[in-house]
């Protein structure tokens, strides 16, 4: 890289493993010379992120369950004593219970719909309140979201709701930040084989389908996600703010997908 990030710390929220896509935006980050915090989720995660924290030099700055406020003081009072201050903050966390990510969004259970979107969207807002006093020289806050939030997917369900509000807290959070320099966007990421996206029906299907109907004929990876996160993250746009990236391989700008794709 070329230290396009060089001088800048980020949290990064949402590493489970070498597949996530908090993984490849933190890989591009520090080969532009960032230094990165990173978090796991409990003690199963732990031992799959230390050992990705030291491939990049990272700190681990422990447990964050955004459920569980006493975790997130945690993990940003040791943020503040370590470095004092941070340049970015990434948000790639979202959960549904798997049994309702099939089948049709009108059985979503209150208790359910509730906990995706106080995991998937309310999280966003209260990091971005805890991370507003250490952008002391601004700062910029990427989450990920997806094209299920405009369009109905199959088996998105309660995730497409929650991904739609993700996006309106982007905006509002945009306003109410953009005072302190701090800069709020969202990439809408295709899909990726990830850990979350195992949790989703016939996950396999809206590949193949993403592949044949994109522009580019192809899914994305968390590499391409990873280089599109750095400009939003880095001072090349300094000027962007409450944006909505698709990173997408182009999909969502066609109008007539096929109905026969071959071999799906
Ligand atoms: P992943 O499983 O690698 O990451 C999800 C992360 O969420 C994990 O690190 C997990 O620990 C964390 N998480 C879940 N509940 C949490 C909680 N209560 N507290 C703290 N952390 C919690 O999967 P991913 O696909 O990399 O997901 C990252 C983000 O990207 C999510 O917001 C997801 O919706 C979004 N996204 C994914 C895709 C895709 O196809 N994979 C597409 C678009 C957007």
């Amino acid at each position: 890289g070329n230290g396009l990030m060089a001088g800048k710390r980020g949290l990064i929220l949402g590493v489970a493993n070498n597949r996530s896509i908090a993984w490849g935006i933190a890989k591009a980050c520090a080969s532009e010379g960032a230094e990165l915090a990173l978090t796991y989720q409990g003690d199963a995660f732990r031992k799959r992120v230390e050992p990705l924290a030291e491939e990049l030099g990272a700190i681990v700055v422990g447990h964050c369950d955004v459920t569980d406020a006493g975790s997130l003081d945690a993990v940003f009072s040791e943020v503040e004593k370590r470095w004092g201050k941070i340049d970015f903050l990434v948000h790639a966390i979202a959960f549904s219970d798997k049994s309702e990510l099939d089948g049709r969004y009108i059985e979503t259970s209150r208790e359910n719909f509730l906990r995706t979107m106080d995991i998937s969207v309310y999280s966003l807002t209260t990091v971005a309140k805890r991370a507003e006093p250490l952008m002391t020289d601004g700062g910029s806050i990427l989450t990920l979201t997806y094209y299920g939030a405009e369009k109905v997917m199959p088996h998105y369900n309660v995730m497409g709701v929650a991904k739609a509000a993700l996006e309106a807290s982007v905006r509002y959070l945009a306003v109410d930040l953009g005072g302190s320099n701090i800069r709020v966007n969202a990439i809408s990421a295709g899909p990726i084989k990830t850990l979350a996206a195992s949790g989703i029906g016939d996950f396999r299907y809206i590949l193949r389908w993403n592949e044949y109907n994109s522009p580019l004929k192809r899914v994305v990876t968390v590499e391409e996600v990873g280089d599109s996160a750095l400009y939003l993250l880095s001072r090349l746009a300094r000027g962007v703010t409450g944006e909505v990236l698709h990173v997408d391989s182009g999909y969502h700008v066609v109008g007539m997908k096929a109905v026969d794709a071959p071999d799906i």
